[in-house]
């Protein structure tokens, strides 16, 4: 294992934000990890996992240590009738996983298609498109203890998924790091497609197949959101806020033209995108920072933007969300 001291970040963060982190170190094996957490390296300052930094938003220089997994292990671990388990390392881009389970035409990525970041990171996020999260095809989480050392398996169950958050990102956030992650996928595909507009996509395909459906979802999404590589951004700045029901009859009589999706406990989840359209964000600019044109819910880095331009367009975004429609919307990025 190689300790960088003082390296930049700037290739570890979709934004292209420029920190620097006091100690940088890669992990290939569950046993080097455990190597790693024993050093006093790691027990005398701040510990932060990272993926490949698509959710992050660094505000400042990290005075710790941060780890990033290189465990790229695939496997098949178990078969029944209707199902292949995977087990698949934390350090595996997710869209190289996707790629190869629709070349074995299994079903159950192909929605989650082309979305950044490493399989680590989708366990902890929830990460979710086209009417699909990646809770709904996990069977387990392998993990480290940081404290201890100590291996330990989750069962899907105990992660206590929700809407892009895990146990990882509540009660157990930052004690456990991911090294593997199982899979679930399907032998015969079950596809989902009453989700924007990928049934039209896909309509003239017959015999529709896991690869097509694949290929439908990251045509949609280049047309809509930023390559990072070009644009730096984290995709979804803001998470779709829930509401009761009664601040929602009040406000749609106002805005009859609301969009909205009924949710579980009588809440009413509101587009973020078009609560932030409405109060004139679209393509506008704070310093560096922008708001994008195509998908106001995502934030752009335009013009060498610093943390504190996208800090700051974020809560002034916030803000007249909350003036105009008495919503109060949260980030999903992970401010560090
Ligand atoms: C253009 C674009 C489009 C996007 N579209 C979507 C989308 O459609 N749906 C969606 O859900 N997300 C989307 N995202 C967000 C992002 O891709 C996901 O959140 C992704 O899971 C982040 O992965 P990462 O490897 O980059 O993690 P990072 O951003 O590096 O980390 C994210 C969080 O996970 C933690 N973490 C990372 N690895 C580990 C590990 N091994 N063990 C423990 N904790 C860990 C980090 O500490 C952090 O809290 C998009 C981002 C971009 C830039």
């Amino acid at each position: 294992m190689k300790i960088e001291e003082n390296y930049s970040l700037l290739n570890h963060n979709t934004f292209g934000i420029d920190v620097k982190a006091r100690y940088f170190v890669e992990y290939h094996s569950v046993a080097e990890l455990v190597e790693l957490l024993q050093m006093d390296m790691v027990k005398q300052h701040p510990l932060l996992a990272i993926g490949s930094g698509s959710n992050l938003l660094f505000t400042k220089n990290f005075d710790g240590v941060v780890i990033h997994s290189k465990i790229c292990c695939y496997e098949t671990i178990r078969e029944t009738d209707k199902h292949i388990y995977v087990r698949v390392g934390s350090g595996v881009v997710w869209d190289d996983f996707c790629a190869t389970v629709a070349e074995r035409g299994l079903g159950g990525t192909e929605n989650l298609s082309y979305i950044p970041g490493e399989v680590g990171a989708s366990a902890v996020q929830n990460i979710g498109a086209y009417g699909v999260e990646v809770a709904d095809i996990i069977s387990h989480v392998e993990t480290v203890e940081i404290a201890t050392g100590k291996t330990r398996l989750f069962d899907v169950s105990e992660c206590e998924y929700g809407y892009r958050t895990s146990i990882f990102k509540t009660t157990l956030k930052n004690q456990y790091v991911v090294t593997a992650v199982e899979f679930r996928l399907d032998k015969i595909p079950q596809f989902k497609l009453d989700y924007g507009n990928l049934s039209e996509s896909v309509a003239s395909i017959n015999p529709l197949t896991v690869k097509a459906v694949r290929d439908a979802v990251i045509a949609i999404r280049k047309s809509k959101l930023p390559e990072p590589s070009k644009l730096g951004n984290a995709g979804s700045f803001f998470k779709n806020p829930l509401i009761a029901e009664s601040h929602f009859n009040q406000l749609r009589r106002q805005y009859t033209t609301m969009p909205f999706y009924r949710a579980d406990g009588g809440l009413v989840k509101i587009p973020a995108a078009w609560l932030i359209e409405q109060c004139g964000w679209k393509g506008k600019t704070f310093g560096g920072a922008g708001v994008y044109e195509k998908q106001p819910l995502v934030l752009i880095n335009k013009n060498n933007a610093t943390a504190g331009d996208i800090c700051l367009l974020a809560d002034a975004i916030c803000k007249s969300v909350s003036n105009k429609f008495g919503i109060t919307i949260e980030p999903e990025v992970n401010y560090i």
